[in-house]
């Protein structure tokens, strides 16, 4: 293994002219990164992707994900180009070939759209093959050997994905056959434990990453839920109505109606601001108050009487028998009195799994 690596990596400043080049999934956590600088102190220029979808961030190796995926393509030297998997990720989210984990995470569908992607890129740009920071056995679902099996022959890039960091108990893929990488300068990672790969960092002056996380919000039990449930209530769902899943506390109003109550005054912000101006929105005035959203549609009097009351329980009136809740509806503004929500119409309504079933269902 050659020594620390504190700037642009050895040769990759100069002329690429020539040099064999290789296309890298890449989150700005630690696996991609310690799998593009192992093939980078080969010689090779490498040209990575870092994806994004509406629920969160890239996974390219499915490890972290990071605030600033440029941070090491700036210090060591690589270019990054960013891809949006946008409506494609959707239709994987809602008909995954190969299923679901836990959650609404659709892994495996993921991993082969991301190559897909990167393979189509690999063959614009010329490169012999694609770099992904996958540990063998590090998840369950999209890193067991045969899973990644799976993923190489429905993308049909057999032989041409290498996996710096597992590739020595892995097969030997045909840039190592043909003499591109040197075998030997790889790894033969496994297993959950992080430790190699933090000593690898410090080997090449990698001193600053994220913390692995776990997934995007599809690993998470409760947005998995909502998201379920929106999806029976609409099959094709409006961008804001992704992001709004993730705020606030949800309320099945009626087949084409809900409401979303924020939590605190951030929330309170962003759920306006997703509204754009349409929707109806309560508040009660003089007190602490939660923003409280009516979205979709064929509202009835009774829905906006509920959510009333729903926004009446989570302000600072909740003690108080009877509170005035402001509502704007279409610029139109009127006040009603509501008592506020009792245990069982919250019950009634709310969108939440309930906890016995989120334990049985931990990523
Ligand atoms: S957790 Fe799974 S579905 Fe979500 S981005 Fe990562 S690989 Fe894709």
């Amino acid at each position: 293994m050659s020594g620390q690596v504190s700037g642009p990596i050895e040769g990759l400043a100069s002329s690429t002219a020539g040099r064999t080049r290789a296309v890298a999934l890449y989150s700005g956590g630690l696996d991609s990164t310690l799998a593009i600088l192992t093939v980078m102190r080969q010689g090779i220029e490498v040209k990575a992707i870092t994806f994004m979808n509406h629920f969160g961030c890239d996974i390219s190796d499915r490890s972290s994900c990071s605030k600033d995926p440029f941070a090491a393509s700036v210090k060591f030297g690589f270019e990054v180009k960013l891809c949006h998997l946008s409506e494609k990720f959707i239709e994987i989210v809602k008909n995954p070939k190969f299923g679901h984990g836990r959650n609404m995470n659709p892994c495996m569908d993921c991993r082969i759209l991301m190559l897909q992607e990167a393979k189509e890129f690999m063959e614009m740009t010329g490169a012999a093959f694609i770099i992904t920071g996958e540990v063998l056995g590090q998840r369950p679902m999209s890193q067991r050997r045969d899973a990644l099996d799976i993923i190489d022959r429905e993308t049909g890039l057999r032989g041409r994905v290498l996996r710096p960091l597992s590739a020595k108990i892995l097969k030997p893929t045909l840039a190592e056959e043909q003499g591109l990488v040197d075998r030997e300068q790889l790894y033969g990672f496994g297993g959950r434990t992080r430790k190699p790969q933090m000593a690898l960092a410090r080997e090449f002056g990698l001193t600053e990453y994220p913390s692995p996380a776990g997934g995007c919000l599809l690993t998470e039990p409760n947005y998995s839920y909502r998201l379920r449930e929106l999806f029976q209530h609409d099959p094709s769902p409006a961008l804001n109505d992704y992001h709004l899943l993730r705020l606030g506390r949800h309320f099945r109003l009626g087949l084409s109606c809900k409401a979303v109550v924020g939590r605190d005054e951030a929330e309170n912000e962003m759920i306006l601001n997703l509204s754009g101006g349409a929707g109806i929105s309560l508040h009660v005035p003089d007190h602490g108050s939660p923003v409280t959203l009516i979205i979709g549609q064929s509202v009835t009097e009774a829905d906006i009487v509920t959510a009333a009351a729903l926004c009446a329980r989570y302000s600072d009136a909740r003690g108080l028998d009877s509170v005035a809740v402001a509502v704007t509806d279409n610029g139109r503004q009127y006040r009603i009195e509501v008592r506020p929500a009792d245990a069982a119409l919250i019950e009634e309504f709310l969108i939440e799994k309930k906890k016995a079933q989120a334990a049985a269902t931990l990523y």
